[in-house]
């Protein structure tokens, strides 16, 4: 008997045609985020992934950190493997586990407990409530002091039959969704405030691969700016296993629509001018999708008539997972996921500088488009000029 950890990934195994690639995007996580802790080995297990120790139990306290919050993953079974197939000696380990862990616990010595057998090897020559009945009896005759409850016991003694048995009491929740990457590549437009991050990592959540880009405009934002965007792209990487950030100068492009358009208007050329350079990135790293932290009503930019507006100047789908969730969820999000401390900062954003206290917020979309065509040619060579100038930083 070995301590091991067993790797369930739920969602995946639904997608029947795609199975084996997202089963290989998930393996190969795992095993990255796992270099550098040497002696250990990650495989198959029939529906599962095994992650265990070359030779003796796994340290899962050194091992767990690392993988928990990797996308795609359902659930993480705290278990010991044996190699034992006949059911008298799977009843020795049973109870011996099971003995185990109930010193450990607290509370539960004299309640109710079931066994439930799960037999992915169906070539096991008995059923799953025989292997239960069989084990759920050797406990029972071992002297504990507990009631059976097949219902709703206060313990429930796991035993998965696969290539080797499996035990266990305790699991735990995964992050969910889908594996990093399996669901292409997506451009988040990333700036300091507390909703882009969100909307990368429920983006990223769903199998998109993130490149995250950053408007930057000094002097009229400070370099601490980037740097919290910064900080925040190494913060979505946590989940994902790496990450990058474009950050492209955007001072010129911001100065030349301040001169070019009404006060009222900049905001909606701003993100239009972004949704532009966003888009031919895109093109650029074969993204599918951009991805933003609009959420509907939040301020005047992002009324329904605005986002109309600007939608027209992207090439690609503009993903807005946040569209429709209100503040304090999001805000409930980003506390959970480490980047509300980030968010927080102080900073300045480069979409309130020269803006008008009260901008428009019901554009009119082809008055908008008129206005454009007006510097497009000029509004076009700044974004080839912004593109070239453009860092990459690899995190
Ligand atoms: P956030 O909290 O994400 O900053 P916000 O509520 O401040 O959003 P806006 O400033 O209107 O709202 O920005 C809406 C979206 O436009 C942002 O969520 C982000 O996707 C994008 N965006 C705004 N400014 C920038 C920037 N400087 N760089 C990259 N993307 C930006
Ligand atoms: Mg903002």
């Amino acid at each position: 008997m070995k301590t091991v950890l067993l790797v369930k990934y739920g969602e995946i195994s639904l997608r029947k045609g795609n199975r084996a690639f997202f089963e290989h995007r998930l393996l190969d996580a795992i095993r990255h985020n796992l270099k550098g802790l040497g002696g250990i080995r990650v495989m198959r297990e029939q529906g599962r992934f095994l992650v265990e120790s070359v030779e003796g139990d796994l340290d899962v306290g050194a091992v767990l950190p690392r993988i928990r919050h990797i996308f795609g993953i359902a659930g993480f079974c705290h278990a010991v493997k044996t190699g034992e197939r006949d059911i008298k000696g799977l009843c020795a380990v049973g109870v011996e586990f099971f003995v185990k862990q109930l010193n450990t616990l607290n509370g539960v010595k004299h309640g109710t407990f079931r066994v439930e057998t799960k037999r992915s090897d169906k070539n096991y020559p008995m059923t799953s409530t025989a292997i239960s009945a069989a084990i759920g009896e050797a406990v029972l005759d071992a002297g504990v002091e507990l009631a059976v409850d097949l219902y709703k016991p206060d313990i429930t003694l796991w035993v998965e039959i696969r290539n080797d048995v499996y035990f266990y009491v305790n699991s735990e929740s995964g992050e969910g969704g889908l594996p990093y990457g399996a669901s292409g590549k997506g451009v988040l437009l990333l700036s300091g405030g507390f909703d882009s991050p969100v909307a990368g990592y429920l983006t990223a959540r769903r199998g998109v691969e993130i490149v995250a880009v950053y408007f930057h405009s000094p002097p009229f934002v400070s370099e601490r700016a980037q740097d919290k965007v910064m900080d925040l792209t190494r913060q979505l990487a946590k989940y994902t296993g790496g990450a990058t950030l474009c950050v492209v100068p955007f001072t010129d492009i911001q100065v030349f629509l301040k001169e070019n358009v009404s006060e009222v208007k900049l905001t909606i050329f701003l993100k239009r001018a972004m949704l532009h350079i966003a888009s031919r990135l895109a093109e650029k790293e074969k993204a599918l999708c951009l991805v933003t932290g609009d959420s509907i009503g939040q301020v005047a930019s992002q009324t329904i008539h605005s986002l109309a507006a600007m939608e027209t100047a992207a090439a690609f789908p503009v993903l807005r997972p946040l569209a429709a969730m209100d503040k304090q969820s999001i805000i409930d999000i980003a506390k959970k996921i480490g980047t509300y401390d980030i968010s927080v900062r102080p900073y300045e954003d480069c979409c309130t500088v020269f803006v008008a206290k009260h901008p428009e917020n019901k554009p009119n979309k082809a008055a908008i488009e008129k206005i454009e065509t007006r510097f497009a040619d000029e509004l076009a060579a700044m974004v080839d000029t912004a593109l070239n100038a453009a860092e990459f930083h690899k995190v």
